[in-house]
């Protein structure tokens, strides 16, 4: 297991509008707005090892969700963060499929529909 050094890796904002649930992603400050209403970023606060779970099959990391997901309170977004780019992935109430993304280190990082956002190592 080689572990992930977040310090050396690029990290993004995640904006998610309240009105439509676009999800928008910046490598740098900015300011967004969507639906004439400004957007503060999604605040990533804290290591959370209990709403997703992981398991690499092969070259693909699967994703399950272990969230509610009710219209009242989802994960908006999962993204993967690699130390030289992100992959997204929008999620929608009453969603609970699995999601897969290619196997790479580095840190999962997720949203909720409250604005609260966490994040997962990831690595193999
Ligand atoms: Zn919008």
């Amino acid at each position: 297991m080689l572990s992930v050094d977040l310090k050396d890796m690029k990290t993004f904002s995640y904006f998610v509008c309240p009105d439509c649930g676009s999800v928008t992603v910046s490598s740098s400050s900015v300011s967004v707005s969507c639906c004439s209403k400004s957007l503060k970023p999604c605040l990533i606060s804290s290591e959370d090892s209990s709403s997703l779970a992981l398991k690499v099959e092969d070259d693909e990391l699967f994703v399950s969700i272990n969230h509610p997901m009710t219209k009242d309170d989802y994960i908006t977004f999962v993204a993967l963060e690699t130390y030289d780019g992100v992959i997204l992935r929008k999620l929608y109430p009453e969603w609970n499929e699995s999601l897969i993304f290619p196997k790479r280190r580095g840190r999962l990082v997720w949203g909720l529909s409250s604005g609260e956002g966490y994040y997962l190592k990831v690595s193999m």
